[in-house]
């Protein structure tokens, strides 16, 4: 799977660190194969996408928990 490896900080306490795999959202390219208009070809972007593998190990709070403070703070 394609992605990355990336470390957020915690949005609770700030001081540990959760372990996420981030895929970024990218352009693909669709053929439609059927047009026979325009050149039968569409693009469209992928959402982004973000794991939370762990909770934080200073405060305790789990990865669920964590996950939804990230994205009310729209860091992810
Ligand atoms: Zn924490």
């Amino acid at each position: 799977m394609r992605g990355e490896y990336t470390q957020l900080a915690c949005s609770f306490c700030d001081k540990g660190k959760i372990e996420t795999w981030h895929i970024p959202s990218v352009w693909i390219e669709k053929r439609t194969g059927k047009s026979s208009l325009g050149k039968g070809k569409s693009v469209k972007k992928t959402s982004e996408i973000w794991i939370i593998k762990s909770g934080c190990n200073i405060c305790g709070k789990s990865a669920e928990e964590v996950e939804k403070e990230l994205k009310r703070k729209q860091i992810i």
